[in-house]
């Protein structure tokens, strides 16, 4: 086995966790191949969100296998991680005999008994072409599951630390995600995350410090902090009746949050320019870090958070711990400091028992807060959740259709409303690629230009741009200077 291919669905978690995967597989001695179509190892790092987002991981498994067929390949090897695993395991083939058992080391610390012998995670019964799932938080067993499948030895199997102590390996030169945290203690009612990823952890503040001065030192500018709930971030280290998480907390906190101690520590490192964090939590949000976005020299004006609903009643049923009233307050709030402050969220419609007047809400909620963008998803069923159990999934997909429609028209209006207000702006962009002729990168208002400019710069130049078209919803702007 040579080289070896990730291919990520979802959010920037998963992004973060493929980067992980990048070091482990590097420091084994395998090669990023070019091309998933050339590859001895596939990896699919999955997103769980819709049921969609599955279907395209066995697509493009059976699409995987078949080009190997097609250009007299053997299949590559194929692993599953991310959202969609909740055992890791390899496939029955790797176990079948007494020879291959006594082979296979077991792994003590999985959470089940059987350790890597296990093949009864539910996703091989729906595909033979899986090879092994791994849960991402057992990451760095990668290289001893690799061992047992070639029959070789891959990597020093016991040399990786714990997930969140696993190094990435910077795929951008111009922004690189940090993990923070992990896992959710929310339990939302429609969500698979808390099962899939266990309780909510932080990495310590010390050791995310030095992450982000070796991300300075090797010139990267941006750095993400990302986590389910970023914003909670080192609540396992304060006092548990300072984090009130019966009722929404925000701008209840008293002093400095662990966050926003983070926050003021990474501002002062020397070579970081842009600070973003994603995902935080409307019900976890404390008023000093929404105020760190205009303390603080390098914190960007961009924010996103999940509403998931307009209306109080649907927020109860999928247990958020938050109501709209809220939300709303930490939105205005945010654009009374910076009316160009960009805000994102999530939106599920078609929840069970929506009716038309708590879809309404969340359309009115749309109008009312103006995103700069929304990842909109239909409903479907997370096998597990608390949701599956307790409700029905009783919205016709024809309805949940007409109503994504609806508020992915809305999201346009909006999108092309927030972006106007760019035009005629000088704003500087940190160039993240080229395309044809143009290149593109971000605004510090996380929005998207596209322009052209000589030939010498490159992923991670900052440079000042006009802005001056709206292509559609793509901002179109002119190259003024490099920085
Ligand atoms: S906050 Fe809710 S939606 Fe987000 S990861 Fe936790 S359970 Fe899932």
């Amino acid at each position: 086995m040579k080289s070896y291919f990730i291919q990520t669905f979802g959010c920037a978690m998963n992004q973060a966790d493929s980067e992980k995967i990048h070091m482990i597989l590097l420091q084994s001695g395998l090669m990023k191949a070019k091309d998933i179509s050339t590859a001895d190892l596939v990896v699919f790092n999955t997103c769980s969100v819709r049921q969609k987002g599955e279907d395209r991981v066995f697509g493009f498994m059976r699409e995987v296998s078949d080009q190997a067929k097609y250009n007299n390949r053997p299949k590559p090897v194929i692993g599953i991680t991310g959202c969609m695993v909740r055992k890791t395991g390899m496939n029955q083939s790797y176990l079948s005999t007494d020879t291959e058992r006594k082979r296979a080391k077991k792994i003590e610390l999985l959470e089940t008994k059987d350790g890597i012998f296990n093949a009864d995670d539910k996703l091989f019964p729906r595909s033979p072409l899986i090879d092994f799932v791994l849960r991402i938080e057992e990451v760095k067993y990668i290289p001893l599951i690799l061992s047992h499948i070639t029959g070789t030895s891959i990597g020093k199997e016991h040399s990786f630390d714990d997930y969140l102590k696993v190094k990435q390996h910077w795929e951008s030169k111009a922004s690189a995600p940090i993990i923070i945290q992990t896992g959710c203690d929310n339990y939302c009612s429609f969500c698979i995350v808390p099962y899939t990823r266990g309780k909510e952890i932080s990495r310590p503040h010390d050791e995310i410090i030095r992450e982000v001065e070796e991300v300075a030192r090797s010139g990267i500018k941006e750095i993400t902090l990302v986590g389910q709930n970023v914003n909670s971030y080192g609540k396992q280290f304060v006092e548990k009746k300072l984090w009130n998480t019966e009722k929404s907390s925000w701008n209840e906190w008293i002093g400095e949050s662990p966050f926003r101690k983070l926050l003021n520590d990474i501002d002062g490192i020397n070579g970081i320019e842009r600070i973003r964090f994603t995902s935080s939590n409307p019900h976890d949000m404390t008023q000093d870090i929404l105020d760190a976005h205009f303390d603080l020299q390098h914190t960007c004006p961009y924010l996103h958070f999940a509403l998931q609903s307009g209306s109080n009643e649907m927020l109860k049923r999928m247990n958020r711990k938050h109501t709209y009233e809220d939300f709303k307050r930490q939105v205005d709030y945010l654009r009374s400091k910076d009316p160009l402050f960009s805000i994102s969220t999530d939106i599920i419609v078609g929840f069970s028992g929506e009716t038309e007047a708590m879809f309404q809400d969340t359309l009115r909620a749309f109008r009312e807060c103006e995103f700069d963008f929304a990842f909109n998803a239909r409903y479907s069923v997370r096998k597990g959740t608390l949701a599956e159990k307790m409700y029905p999934d009783d919205i016709p997909d024809s309805v949940k259709a007409e109503r994504w429609h609806i508020l992915n028209d809305t999201l346009l209006e909006n999108i092309t409303k927030r972006n106007q207000m760019m035009i005629g702006r000088e704003e500087e962009v940190l160039i993240s690629g080229k395309k044809d002729e143009s290149f593109y990168g971000r605004t510090r208002n996380f929005k998207e230009v596209f322009f052209e400019a000589p030939e010498d710069l490159q992923e991670g130049d900052a440079v000042h741009v006009q802005i001056t078209e709206l292509d559609r919803y793509v901002l179109r702007g002119k190259f003024i200077s490099k920085r």
